[in-house]
């Protein structure tokens, strides 16, 4: 039977909600995975198990595809570029992809394209670090610039307390202003290559411990002209850095008496966290509309379809399986969307989300979070 076939790099929970949205539209994905029994692989039944950074897994993946495409940033940025050069269609492509890959080449280009963002600095050595806190004020935050997720590889220092990643010249990190911020927000933008564009309606997200634990859309009481900025940015990003697919930018919100600022904290191309709620809350979900964009398909109307909506990540459990608390949950909360990831419970990992919508924001964020509580086990008696 013709049809579009996607390959998608990662075997999280990225990839296998790509392919609820695949099912749909009849697209055939396939996917290269860390292991057999992952997330994607227990879903998609074309699943190669091989390494994200292995040129010729991906270049054998490529050659099924009509496009080839990712969940994950670690992806080396020179084998995309020759299976580019080969004639085969990455998207995002190589020279968009570097800037959700390394954060010192995504602050340099932000800033030339006038992008808001943190002051920011390169160190090779601890006294560019003290030189920096002088500056901009103590303390400072130091991220490494590859291959940091869920806030490892992110830190805050403060004057004479050491940098707990390794300084060296060769590989430098990134240096940040400690941004005061009141709120984060994060706006998720689809662009097709030609150009064709949208924009959900701006998120709040709420991270605990550096990890996102619960995203409300749209961001309640965001002035219209806060709301239009941050989707300007995320337009003005998407545009600038020719990005195919789903683009998340993540923000911190600085909200004074004197009016709001935004600052970009930083870029995921590919659908992201804040975008859950989008499959239950919005006529298109961001991945259907990252397979539309990667395959060049005119984009979906992006309406949320009730006032608010609320998703809480399941961080954890103690329960060995979580779906064991479908009775309880589905008694009490027959309007929750539960998504499980078909992960093995550990601490703090990241097993499904819940999302609840309907008028009254602070009813659902209640609701959403006894929605966790019952499926980690830990609810009240
Ligand atoms: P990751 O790539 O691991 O997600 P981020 O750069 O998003 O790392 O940082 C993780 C979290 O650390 C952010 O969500 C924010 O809460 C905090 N953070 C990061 N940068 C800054 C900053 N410049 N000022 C204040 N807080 C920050």
């Amino acid at each position: 039977m013709p049809q579009r076939t996607v390959a998608v790099v990662g075997g999280g929970q990225l990839a296998r909600m790509m392919q609820q949205a695949a099912v749909g539209l009849q697209v055939r994905l396939i996917a290269l995975v860390e292991s057999p029994e992952s997330a994607t692989a227990q879903v998609v039944p074309d699943s190669r198990v091989g390494r994200a950074d292995d040129a010729e897994a991906l270049a054998a993946l490529a050659h099924e595809a009509d496009v080839l495409t990712f969940e994950h940033e670690h992806v080396p940025n020179a084998t995309l570029a020759a299976l580019r050069a080969e004639g085969h269609p990455v998207e995002p492509g190589p020279e968009a992809l570097v800037h959700a890959q390394d954060k010192v080449v995504m602050r340099e280009r932000l800033a030339e394209l006038g992008v808001p963002c943190p002051r920011w600095a390169v160190a090779r050595s601890a006294e560019d670090v003290t030189r920096f806190g002088e500056a901009v004020g103590w303390p400072v935050v130091v991220k490494t610039p590859r291959g940091g997720y869920d806030g490892k590889g992110v830190a805050v220092v403060d004057r004479d307390e050491t940098v707990p990643f390794p300084l060296d010249a060769e590989q430098p990190l990134l240096l940040e202003e400690h941004v005061p911020f009141t709120r984060e927000l994060a706006v998720l933008v689809a662009r097709r290559p030609g150009g064709e564009l949208r924009t959900w309606p701006v998120v709040e997200t709420i991270q605990r411990g550096g990890v996102c634990a619960e995203v409300v859309s749209p961001a309640p009481g965001l002035s219209p002209t806060t709301m239009r900025q941050a989707e300007g940015v995320g337009r003005l990003v998407a545009e600038g850095l020719g990005v195919t697919g789903v683009l998340a930018v993540e923000m911190f919100l600085v909200e004074t008496p004197g009016g709001d600022r935004l600052l970009v904290n930083e870029l995921a191309m590919r659908p992201h966290n804040s975008g859950h709620v989008t499959i239950d809350a919005h006529t298109t979900s961001q991945f259907e509309q990252h397979l539309r964009a990667v395959l060049d398909l005119p984009l979906g109307d992006t309406t949320q379809r009730e006032p608010w909506a609320v998703m809480a990540n399941l961080l954890g459990s103690e329960l060995e399986e979580p779906s064991d608390a479908y009775p309880t949950l589905m008694t009490e909360l027959p309007h929750a969307k539960v998504h499980l990831y078909g992960k093995e419970v550990r601490p703090g990992r990241k097993l499904g989300h819940v999302t609840i919508v309907g008028d009254d924001v602070d009813t659902l964020r209640v609701q959403a979070a006894r929605a966790i509580e019952i499926l980690s086990g830990r609810r009240r008696a």
